[in-house]
């Protein structure tokens, strides 16, 4: 069984194509610069040249058609013919409060995925149109809709709730949803599996860590709390944004010096973050460089990055009433050997060590912590694909 799972954004198209017998990604693809000028597929496929596409696509649309056109051509693809994927999985970002689990596609579910528009005005608008294209291009071939909030959507009310106004929650869903919930939920669950326990019996403490940032308590296998909130924009320092930071600091530069709601916007989501305290870049390699070449600036943005994920992991710690094993993932997480043990420093008291030798690694799995440390600190490869995928198969074979 052949499944392809699709990730839109805003002008750019992620794919994979998984075989779900093996659970081996046979493909992996992605299409960037969807309705601007110079758009461009680049696939990869394990023992072959990368096939590269250029040729403008002027909606997401055109895009997957080359995607399935790429799929089943003769020299650079894997399959003989379209029939033979049996479902797509497709990644949305916002399922409000109605999704806690990933469900099958049919005009209700993507009626209301555009309801949750306002509250993910970038990331659900693409979503959307790659679901509609598909059922266009592959009208028999059953679609599952798997959403970023689900697996957050298990936290209690004291979590979720923020300290405003209740009728703000009631009226216009003001709360956390939380996201990155399918890679908390994959590298959550790959742990247990790999320290060989049963997840019910673990307080885990997943950091998500890529351009964007999130942790999360897991406790017992369900989400208690995450660091993002309303948006995406909450939690930890990030790339180019800020995490959280006072919300008075908006007032005053709109109020005090000019600033317009855009240009706050802006600041915060684009501007902010690792780029905005270094002023090198929101990239964590050229910054880690900067930063070893005596870039003051590069290393203030490291420290701080590195004191919030500290503090965040210690507050899940302490709400989870301590903590068994905490993760590390995604490209910070899973290749910065210098974020992994800056983000645990001070926190050994919880009963762990880092075993530096051991954590002189990238992207594999790998335990980190000394072999007698009473709590287990793991690096392990977020694949969000896989369980996308792994959950359009059990949705599809069911109905
Ligand atoms: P996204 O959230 O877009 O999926 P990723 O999970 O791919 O992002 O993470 C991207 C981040 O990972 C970038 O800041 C990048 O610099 C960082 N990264 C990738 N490789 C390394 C590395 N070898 N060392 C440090 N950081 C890395």
């Amino acid at each position: 069984m052949k499944t392809l799972v699709i990730n839109c954004g805003s002008s750019s198209l992620k794919y994979q194509l998984i075989d779900m017998n093996t659970e081996n990604s046979l493909v992996q693809g992605l299409v960037e610069r969807i309705g601007i000028e110079g758009s461009i597929l680049t696939q990869k496929v394990e023992g072959k040249d990368k096939y590269v596409i250029e040729v403008n696509m002027h909606n997401h649309k055109d895009a997957i058609k080359l995607v399935l056109e790429a799929l089943v051509n003769k020299e650079h693809g894997v399959i003989k013919s379209m029939e033979e994927i049996s479902a797509v999985g497709h990644r949305v970002v916002h399922g409000g409060e109605k999704y806690s689990h990933s469900v099958i596609i049919d005009e209700e579910v993507i009626e209301s995925i555009r309801d949750c528009i306002s509250l993910a005005p970038l990331h659900n608008p693409p979503n959307i149109i790659g679901i509609e294209a598909c059922k266009e291009l592959m009208p028999n071939t059953p679609m599952v809709a798997v959403f970023d909030t689900a697996f957050h959507q298990t936290m209690p009310k004291e979590a979720y709730i923020c300290p405003l106004p209740y009728e703000l929650y009631e009226n216009y869903g003001i709360r956390k949803y939380g996201f990155h919930g399918t890679s908390h939920m994959y590298v959550s669950q790959k742990v247990a599996k790999v320290m060989g326990k049963d997840i019910k019996d673990l307080k885990i403490v997943t950091c998500h860590l890529g351009n964007g940032c999130s942790l999360a308590a897991v406790k017992g296998g369900k989400s208690i709390d995450t660091s993002m909130g309303f948006t995406p924009l909450a939690g930890v320092m990030m790339g180019t944004r800020a995490g959280s930071i006072d919300p008075s600091v908006i007032s005053f530069l709109v109020e005090e010096q000019g600033y317009t709601m855009s240009d706050i916007d802006e600041l915060l989501n684009k501007k902010s973050g690792i780029l905005g305290i270094s002023g090198v870049s929101s990239d964590f390699r050229d910054v880690l460089s900067e930063s070893e070449k005596g870039n003051e600036r590069a290393k203030l943005a490291l420290d701080i990055f590195h004191y919030k994920v500290r503090a965040q992991i210690a507050a899940y710690a302490g709400i989870m009433g301590g903590v068994d094993v905490i993760v590390f993932t995604a490209g910070i997480g899973e290749n910065s050997i210098v974020t992994r043990k800056e983000s645990l420093r001070g926190l050994e008291f919880l009963g762990f060590r880092i075993d530096d030798e051991k954590n002189d690694v990238r992207g594999k799995i790998q335990e980190i912590s000394t072999e007698d440390s009473k709590v287990k600190v793991y690096l392990i490869p977020t694949n969000e694909e896989l369980m996308i995928a792994r959950d359009t198969v059990k949705l599809v074979k069911n109905n």
